[in-house]
């Protein structure tokens, strides 16, 4: 291992009121509300952790006072915490509510199992004899192949569920992220590019496009803003946001885009018709390194800025402005579209529109543009006992066959969230195995619920009661993030040519009788085991998930505990281009080996293309024919969508009232009894309908209709309605305050590529109530 970063951390001991002095110059830029005096006998620990709630793992020092954890900051210089070496790391305001979760009243602390129709609080030796009894019986009854693995946020990178419910178990079919947040985005960069989504080198960038991305408020870590903070700064680098919401990103932007929703795909084209004609593009990397070109060419050869300002609402000149702008600083720019535009049911194609620049300009893993970032490599701990992980998910039989499932067609042994109900009513899914996750609230919110009640099995790891919790058959209680010990390697972060490992114990002791994830699955392993006589055990033969990450870390040189010591460490360097062979050549991890303008070589792509009647290179597709999404009409004429990209729900079972309150502050909402989240809409379309901020409004859809409080705003496209998910019923708050923006969504509302959630309806907006 080269170790070259001092990563200077501890784990100190510290008593009284030296540790308030200590404790105060911590590093941190923002404090958890909780009282950092201490208690006059209180002795104090400074312990590290990793925040995994949007998967980021920021670093964290943890102030620990009598085994409560009562403080939280940042980690100086941590690759996804801070801007890099002795830069201070920080924490978002999800990590800094792990205090608030950690000590909420609604989280589950007991193992349950239903009893008689109950769900009722046994102990941890009933809860996994039950589970491991229903789980071998559902093995022998239906076959691995009916039970869905259903994979949340939170701590997905911990290997345990899928060891044991993929690889040992054998269950072939899961929803994971993929088809409930970036499932357009990834798949057409995976299949242009090879390599699954191009995060931004941000800091050496000079030219920036957040393509329906809140950056400074949705980010990979810490790191982001801050980078891109840095790239304004020091290299002068221009800064574009393209999105029909003002956002945080927007204001820190030096241009705001508020583009017609949906129509982001009509833009891209433009742009590479500017780039192009004027002999802007990177015709080197283009002539040697892609595929398609030609397909790409005539695609854009009439798709002119005038012809784009029509579709799009955005000036042409201005589109002109944006094309040379990034096109003059590649390699140093970098389009990256995000869930802006995978929530469109015309975003598969879309995204690859924007991709496709990034390859016109050359800016594939270049410093300063798209990276393919690596991973430090880590010890694969069953090898060292020679324990050859069987993969018995291979050889179980595909249960839901459906040719009409777009997303089926490829072979992907993944469903659409929004298909699962169907697939339960079917027979073809009996049971799910649900880790940190809350369905009901990513999309086909009603037809969910059913299915979740038809299900004959329902297991459930997880902190919080909510709506899949509630009506499971058990539940085990999860500790909470800082209750669990935490090891990730990673490649994207501050350090652009560096790759790392971050890594930290439990804080603190779980509360009540929750348990960190590796040893509910290792007493569920051993269990099914003795059940099925199966010898699974063995691939859980560590005492804990430290113990197993200790023999990762072999790769590295490093034990757990000096990991845990200094919070993280670089590992090894991380070259640019790697996309070229030794002799030059392209070596993309495509099927051909090169960049593909246009997907015809994607032999599954280009036959659903083909039965789409759509093109397999870049192409515009407008959001109004039977594939690609509904319309606004007259009963119908604003366009709703909801979005997770503010801090404060992003993360499945959130229960952070400090975030919400921090929320309706923002928008000067925080004095009018309620704690929901807010309908923002244009003065246009208020004042039209007499709706004033306050007023309680209901939106309707086709289908169904919710009601939330409405908050007037100009920074919202006229046109456009949105408001943030994760509220109101299937809630873990308690009290369900506002609403479940999913009640409108239902099984057709698909991007038909990726099968992933489309979430914009087409609604009409009426007061119901006068203003609070
Ligand atoms: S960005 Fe925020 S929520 Fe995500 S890991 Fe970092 S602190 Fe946690």
């Amino acid at each position: 291992m080269s170790s070259e970063d001092p990563t200077v951390s501890r784990r100190t001991f510290l008593a009284g009121s030296a540790a308030a002095a200590v404790a105060a110059t911590a590093g941190c830029t923002g404090r958890a509300n909780q009282s950092s005096e201490p208690t006059p006998s209180g002795e104090r620990e400074v312990v590290h952790g990793n925040c995994w709630i949007c998967r980021a793992t920021c670093g964290q020092e943890i102030t620990v006072e009598d085994g409560r954890a009562i403080n939280l900051t940042g980690v100086d210089g941590h690759p996804k915490a801070s801007a890099g070496q002795d830069r201070d790391g920080t924490l978002c305001s999800k990590g800094m509510a792990q205090l608030e979760k950690t000590y909420s009243p609604n989280r589950i602390t007991r193992p349950h199992v239903r009893k008689d129709g109950e769900l009722t609080a046994v102990s941890w030796d009933e809860a996994i004899e039950y589970a491991a009894e229903r789980l071998a019986d559902f093995h022998r009854e239906h076959g691995p192949e009916r039970l869905l693995r259903y994979q949340g946020y939170p701590i997905a990178k911990h290997p345990w569920h899928n060891l044991l419910f993929k690889n040992l178990y054998g269950a072939p079919l899961k929803v994971g992220r993929k088809t409930t947040c970036h499932g357009p985005f990834s798949t057409s960069w995976e299949w242009m590019s090879g390599y699954g989504r191009e995060w931004p080198d941000w800091q050496n960038s000079e030219y920036m496009i957040a393509w329906g991305r809140n950056v400074m408020e949705c980010f990979r870590g810490q790191y982001e803003p801050k980078a891109i903070m840095d790239a304004k700064e020091n290299n002068d680098a221009t800064l574009v946001c393209i999105d029909p919401r003002y956002t945080k990103t927007a204001q820190k932007a030096d241009k705001w885009i508020p583009i017609k929703p949906r129509t982001d795909g009509a833009l891209a084209l433009s742009m590479a018709n500017v780039i192009i004609e004027e002999d802007r593009y990177d015709e080197a990397f283009v002539e040697n390194h892609t595929h398609g070109f030609e397909a790409y060419r005539d695609a854009v050869e009439d798709k002119t800025p005038e012809w784009a300002a029509e579709i799009t609402g955005v000036d042409a000149d201005e589109i002109r402005e944006i094309a040379r702008g990034f096109a003059d600083a590649a390699p140093s720019s970098v389009a990256l579209p995000w869930t802006g535009l995978t929530f469109q049911q015309n975003g598969f194609k879309n995204c690859q529109n924007v991709h496709a620049l990034n390859g016109l300009v050359g800016n594939i893993d270049r410093e300063g543009g798209t990276r393919q970032w690596q991973s430090a490599s880590l010890a694969d701990p069953h090898e060292k006992y020679d324990l050859d992980v069987p993969s018995n998910h291979e050889n179980a039989p595909n249960p839901a066959e459906y040719d009409d499932y777009p997303f089926q067609k490829h072979g992907i042994r993944n469903v659409s969230h929004n298909l699962v109900p169907r697939a339960v009513r079917d027979g073809h899914i009996k049971g799910m195995v649900s880790n940190w996750s809350s369905p009901p609230k990513s999309g086909n919110t009603q037809e969910w619920l059913e299915a979740i009640e038809a299900m004959e099995l329902v297991v459930i790891v997880d902190a919080f009661w909510d709506s899949d919790s509630k009506r499971a058959d058990v539940v085990f209680p999860g500790a909470s993030q800082i209750e669990q010990p935490f090891l990730k390697s990673g490649g994207d972060s501050s350090y652009s040519t560096k790759t790392w490992v971050t890594g930290s114990k439990a804080a603190i002791d779980p509360i009540g009788d929750c348990k960190p994830d590796y040893q509910i699955y290792r007493l569920l392993a051993e269990a099914l085991a003795e059940k099925m006589g199966t010898g699974w055990d063995e691939y859980f033969r560590w005492e804990s998930g430290e113990a197993y990450w200790d023999d990762q870390l072999d790769a590295v040189d490093m034990s757990f505990d000096e990991l845990d010591n200094q919070s993280f460490a670089i590992v090894s360097d991380l070259e640019y281009e790697q996309w070229k062979g030794e002799d030059g050549e392209s070596d993309f991890d495509t099927v051909n080996g090169k960049f593909n303008f246009d997907l015809d070589v994607v032999e599954k792509y280009a036959d659903l293309a083909e039965a789409m009647d759509a093109s397999t290179a870049p192409e515009w597709h407008p959001p109004d024919d039977e594939h690609y999404g509904e319309t606004t009409d007259n009963d119908y004429p604003l366009l709703y969508n909801d979005v997770f990209v503010e801090q404060i729900n992003r993360g499945h079972d959130q229960a952070i009232g400090r975030s919400v309150e921090a929320y309706l502050e923002r928008y000067d909402m925080e004095d009018r009894g309620y704690d929901g989240n807010l309908l923002h809409i244009n003065p246009e379309d208020a004042a039209e309908r007499g709706i004033q901020s306050g007023d309680t409004v209901r939106i309707e859809s086709a289908d169904d209709e919710i009601e939330l409080m409405a908050h007037v705003y100009e920074g919202i496209r006229p046109g456009r309605v949105v408001s943030l998910s994760g509220f109101g019923e299937t809630s873990s708050h308690p009290d369900g305050a506002g609403a479940n923006t999913m009640i409108l969504n239902r099984e057709r509302h698909i991007e038909p590529v990726t099968g992933m959630t489309a979430r914009n309806h087409p609604v009409e907006v009426e007061k119901t109530g006068g203003g609070n």
